[in-house]
């Protein structure tokens, strides 16, 4: 039997304390760093205790589809760092958006969601959900009046991404939960971009927050992994069962794996926040740039309410080149993504490897021309994810690829 040591007190102790002994469940055996409990089942002492841990009557541990040592402790853990009440992880982000979904929408109900969500999200939304009866309407994060007038009698969830992927635009979560609660209608942040260190959207009044642990909570691009977080009785009487029955469960390695990860979340977001920050005022003063996008900059349009949410700008920016029109401009932004020798090519973030992208041609290619350009994705438009490289390594890369 493992025996539960208690949480800090997340009252009296920093997010960094928490992220390393936040959610810690000792063995028998007193193990200092968290143990990996790769076991399907748990078995009982008699068929009375099985009885109580089936009902739910007693808390333990029962079946690994619902129920692990090593995958509670970073549910426990992210929810400390959350400041909410609990947390259930799921294999991958898409199954924590897909188990809330699940969990709180019937046919005939309809979404709400910021058009800057993640791509796979929009699918999720508009290709399989909407065959269940489900309809979504999107609408540009950062505009309240937008979220307000797409509001109909069914609307039972508000979804949101803040900030937005690639621009940087930030959605006032006080004031999407004050809408979400006159109408009724639950609301959910995806907090990939800033996670809890920067960003924490319960406090201002967001009913869950789900998370992509594959990007930052990892932060070494290493494993998959998912978790919703919020109040108790939300967790345990609308996600538990979809996520018991359904069975997208995060495996005990990966959680262990993420555990790691979270020990050095603040570390990383911090150095990669200030390293992004650097980059992105550098970029400014480049010739070859028409402008660059970054919650950091002074410059931001909504620098008052991006100082009332978040503790820092995160680790993604992205830049326009200058050009002639658009095929002038794609030629730009592939010559440029092409010429760089030390960034990845790809459309992953969250690693602390340094990653480029087209957003045009990869991340939204699958929305038509003229969604695209709503959303204000150009063809000049490259997106960096910033890792842990030195920064000035990163700037070399960056000015010869520009020159190229
Ligand atoms: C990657 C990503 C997801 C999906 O996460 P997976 O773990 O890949 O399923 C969801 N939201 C955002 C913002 C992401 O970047």
């Amino acid at each position: 039997m493992t025996t539960k040591r208690p949480l800090p007190d997340p009252r009296n102790v920093d997010l960094d304390t928490l992220a390393i002994r936040g959610g810690t469940l000792r063995s028998e055996f007193n193990e200092h760093s968290e143990a990996l409990f790769l076991t399907s089942s748990f078995v009982f002492n008699s068929a009375e205790e099985a009885a109580g841990l089936f009902s739910g009557a007693e808390d333990g541990f029962v079946y690994s589809r619902f129920s692990n040592p090593t995958v509670r402790m970073f549910e426990d853990r992210l929810a400390a760092l959350e400041g909410a009440e609990a947390a259930l992880a799921t294999s991958s982000g898409m199954a924590a958006i897909f188990a809330t979904a699940m969990a709180t929408l019937k046919a005939g109900d309809h979404v709400v969601c910021g058009a800057g969500v993640f791509g796979a999200t929009v699918q999720l939304f508009s290709s399989i959900l909407a065959r269940f009866g489900v309809a979504t309407s999107y609408v540009r994060g950062s505009d309240m009046d937008a979220w307000r007038a797409a509001v109909t009698p069914a609307t039972r969830l508000l979804f949101c991404e803040t900030p937005s992927n690639p621009l940087g635009e930030v959605i006032d979560l006080a004031a999407l939960a004050q809408l979400g609660r006159d109408h009724g209608a639950l609301t959910v942040a995806d907090n990939c971009f800033c996670t809890p260190i920067l960003q924490r959207p319960l406090d201002f009044g967001v009913d869950l927050v789900v998370h992509t642990a594959t990007k930052y909570l990892d932060g070494q691009g290493r494993v998959l992994g998912g978790a919703v977080v919020g109040r108790k009785a939300l967790i345990r009487d609308a996600i538990l069962p979809v996520l018991r029955s359904a069975g997208p469960s995060l495996s005990p390695f990966n959680a262990w794996v993420l555990l790691k990860g979270l020990e050095t979340l603040g570390l990383r977001i911090r150095a990669q926040s200030a390293a992004a920050l650097r980059l992105a005022e550098w970029l400014q003063a480049q010739p070859q740039i028409e402008r660059v996008f970054f919650p950091g900059l002074t410059s931001h349009p909504q620098r008052a309410l991006i100082e009332r949410q978040q503790r820092g700008p995160g680790a993604v920016l992205s830049f326009e080149l200058r050009g002639d029109g658009p095929e002038a401009q794609r030629a730009r932004a592939w010559r440029v993504i092409d010429a760089v020798k030390l960034m990845s090519i790809t459309a992953n973030l969250g690693d602390t490897r340094t990653t480029i992208t087209h957003p045009a041609t990869t991340t939204h290619g699958r929305l038509t021309p003229e969604a695209r350009a709503r959303a204000g994705i150009g063809e000049g438009l490259v997106r960096l994810a910033v890792g842990l490289e030195s920064v000035e390594d990163l700037m070399h890369d960056l000015a010869q690829a520009l020159s190229a």
